[in-house]
């Protein structure tokens, strides 16, 4: 079993950080937050008083952070690189902007480390029934020394290439999710206001070519899937803020890949203007309150 240093145990990292202690793995574990931090040390790991101390004689170290900015400090500035045994596999899973990814691959390689970005989808139900997808990037070799321990917390492990390549791969996942979902909204609001019967659009819809996952498990419409967000208050699920988070990573990647994202735009400005009206807590699919903010 392994000795892991794990950074960043929010809302996903502590149920990821718990599949890894009911795994036999030995955990340190640092936050910013003390409250994060007992949370995992209820269930076994090791506080570590700081990100050297965390990463300080591990095999692994795995952080999960909320933004780019966070990665670059903990990683440049905090100590992973200082600190950590040169042997030990450095995981990043925080979705983050893939300049940062490769700015950080790159010094990492540079320091003889290493290391994948490995961002996940499956939100926190997937994180605490441990069948998180990890999108990969770095080389083979780390991907499958790093594999047996990324099955402890997820279920589809993928290899997606080079550096930064795990990164790209989420985004492109989390934009079409936000252009579907906003997609929907726009349908199902316009046939109700046309007389067809909600049910009715889900029933035709969810069966035809409109068909997706956000449509079945996250549809927009409260009472049209009982486990959605939107019949349970539009409680997350993945909060809308995150989503927007997530599109203008997106704008950023295909500016960088100079590449238009007509849509992608889109739906970065509508999550923008639902933002600002007050709901970036709500689920990502409220963002048919922003077609008619009376649902
Ligand atoms: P979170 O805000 O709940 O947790 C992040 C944790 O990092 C916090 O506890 C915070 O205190 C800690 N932190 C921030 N800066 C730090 C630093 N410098 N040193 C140590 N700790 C620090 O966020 P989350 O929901 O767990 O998301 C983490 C990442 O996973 C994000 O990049 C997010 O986009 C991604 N993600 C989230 C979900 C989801 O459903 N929540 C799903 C997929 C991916």
């Amino acid at each position: 079993m392994a000795r892991v240093g794990f950074i960043g145990v929010g809302n996903m990292g502590s149920l990821m950080a718990r599949n890894l202690i009911k795994a036999g793995h030995h955990l340190k574990v640092y936050d910013l937050s003390e409250d994060a931090v007992n949370f995992v040390v209820q269930s076994g790991a090791k506080r570590a008083a700081s990100v050297k101390d965390a990463v300080a004689d591990v095999e692994f170290v795995v952080t999960m952070l909320p933004v780019g900015e966070n990665v670059r400090a903990v990683f440049l500035e905090d100590g992973v690189l200082a600190a950590a045994d040169r042997n030990a596999l450095l995981i990043d899973s925080s979705t983050i902007d893939v300049e940062t990814a490769h700015a950080v691959h790159m010094a990492a390689a540079a320091a003889g480390f290493g290391m994948l970005d490995a961002p996940v989808s499956g939100g926190v139900v997937g994180a605490e029934a441990a069948t998180l997808t990890f999108m990969c990037g770095g080389d083979k070799a780390t991907f499958l020394k790093a594999r047996p321990l990324l099955e402890a917390m997820g279920k589809n492990i993928v290899h997606c290439g080079g550096p930064g390549y795990g990164q790209v791969t989420k985004i492109c996942n989390n934009m079409v999710a936000g252009i579907t979902a906003l997609a929907l909204s726009e349908a199902f609001v316009m046939g109700e206001k046309l007389g067809v019967e909600r049910q009715t659009l889900y029933d035709v819809l969810s069966t035809s070519t409109a068909g997706s996952v956000i449509l079945t498990r996250m549809c927009p419409m409260p009472g049209a899937v009982a486990a959605a967000a939107s019949s349970h208050g539009f409680k997350p699920g993945f909060a809308a803020k995150l989503m927007l988070k997530d599109l203008r990573l997106s704008q950023a990647a295909a500016q960088m890949a100079g590449t238009a994202t007509p849509l992608g735009a889109a739906a970065t400005a509508a999550y923008a203007m639902h933002i600002s009206n007050g709901h970036g807590d709500l689920d990502m699919s409220s963002i048919v309150k922003l077609i008619n903010p009376e649902i």
